[in-house]
């Protein structure tokens, strides 16, 4: 599905980059084997050389991301082959690289661009899921409930993939086409250094290997070449490279069929700072994208709770200390036992018999998970609204939510055998 805000990659760890490159796929054809769709390109610079990029970073063992346009996508379906058979991902630019507001505004059918798009790339997409970038970086509220009101587009997608590092690669082939300057390539390079260290030394890069509105500034692309100055100069700092299908935000969203918030008995909802980076509060009037979970059902009545960060909730000791959204991975720490109490309220006991529940601090109400001896108190009851659903998996939803009416008939079972 598409959301509110753009998707960055602050949910990365330091010294991990994400590539990813827009406007392509472009080529530049070799001496020996002219096209005369390239001609005049090959005698005036060094253009696109999309095919030669994905290569070079395959050998250099980096799986990046490209979000190609439909129309450049249509005129080189090779292209398209060796992209993914080189272990890379292929995004969704839309068809035209129009700006899709002004194009909504005027009446226009901004899925059309996405749809016509899909029906290029889509044997060479990996998985069910398309990532989606918006040409410009383009997103409205409006724009946003279009696309996810067009059920073909919401229930494949995921976007927008914003970035968080810019290097301004175009403006520097833009720049060269007037100067034809030998040292663009390397000023290029050292533009993204320092974009990267500007971003914390993590993020998704944005990058181009072709051009979607302007034919002098494809002419003078050289990314290609900037790249064979700037991934040997960041291996050698010891960055490393993940595609963008890793990042934990990411994995999240493609994991969870839907999202929720948890309401407490003090009516406010649990809000994750920070999408999960600080304390986790029980002091929220309203629902947004800091108070929206995911959950990984574990099985055998139990599960994780996700942040939005991608990271799964874990009770300090297990019970008495505050609840953090801070695991990476989900040991016996963070799996919860999942206690329905009627179809929209739930508990959660942790490994050590303990419940989440919310108590009053200095900053305060804060999620912690609590000894309750038998079963939790009203503290320790959450009801769940579910704001954001990939549409066909309602149904799914639906059981879901079932399979928890009837996991409470056992649970109340299992505790009367007990008594
Ligand atoms: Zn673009």
């Amino acid at each position: 599905m598409f959301y509110r805000k753009g998707i960055r990659g602050n949910s990365l760890p330091p010294m991990t980059l994400c590539l990813t490159f827009d406007d392509g796929p472009g080529r530049t054809w070799d001496e020996g084997d002219p096209d005369p769709r390239e001609e005049e390109s090959r005698k005036i610079g060094p253009g696109p050389h999309t095919l030669l990029i994905a290569e070079y970073l395959k050998n250099q063992g980096i799986r990046a991301t490209f979000f190609f346009l439909g129309r450049h996508a249509a005129q080189y379906p090779d292209i398209l082959v060796k992209v993914k058979e080189s272990g890379h991902l292929i995004g969704n630019h839309t068809f035209g690289h129009p700006h899709l507001p002004d194009l909504l505004a005027r009446k226009g059918a901004p899925y059309e661009e996405l749809l016509t798009t899909d029906a290029i790339i889509k044997p060479w997409v990996d998985g069910r899921i398309t990532f989606f970038r918006s040409p410009y970086s383009d997103w409205t509220p409006e724009l946003y409930m279009a696309l996810n009101n067009t059920l073909a587009l919401s229930m494949n997608h995921i976007g927008p993939i914003d970035w968080d590092i810019d290097g301004t690669d175009w403006l520097s082939w833009q720049n060269w086409c007037i100067t034809h300057d030998p040292d663009a390539p390397k000023k290029c390079a050292d533009n993204y250094l320092k974009a990267i260290r500007k971003a914390g030394n993590r993020g998704i890069i944005l990058m181009h290997d072709s051009i979607g509105d302007r034919e002098n500034t494809r002419e003078g692309n050289q990314t290609f070449q900037m790249l064979q100055i700037l991934i040997p100069r960041l291996k050698q700092m010891h960055y490393h490279f993940v595609r963008l299908d890793e990042i934990p935000v990411i994995v999240s969203r493609m994991n969870d069929p839907f999202r929720f918030a948890l309401k407490a008995s003090n009516s406010k909802y649990i809000y994750l700072q920070d999408g999960g980076g600080g304390k986790i509060m029980v002091d929220s009037p309203q629902v947004g994208p800091g108070e929206l979970l995911g959950i990984e059902d574990l099985g055998f009545d139990k599960a994780a709770l996700r942040a939005p960060n991608g990271r799964f909730f874990s009770p300090g000791n297990g019970g008495g200390d505050a609840v953090l959204a801070d695991a990476a991975d989900v040991h016996e720490g963070e799996t919860l036992d999942l206690v329905t109490f009627d179809q929209t309220h739930v508990a959660f006991r942790t490994a050590m018999g303990n419940w989440l529940t919310w108590t009053r601090t200095a900053d305060g109400d804060q999620l912690v998970a609590s000894a309750f001896p038998f079963g939790p108190p009203e503290e320790g009851v959450f009801a769940v609204e579910v704001r954001e659903c990939r549409q066909p998996v309602t149904r799914e939803l639906l059981m879901f939510m079932q399979d928890l009416v009837e996991r409470i008939g056992s649970w109340r079972n299992r505790n009367k055998a007990r008594e």
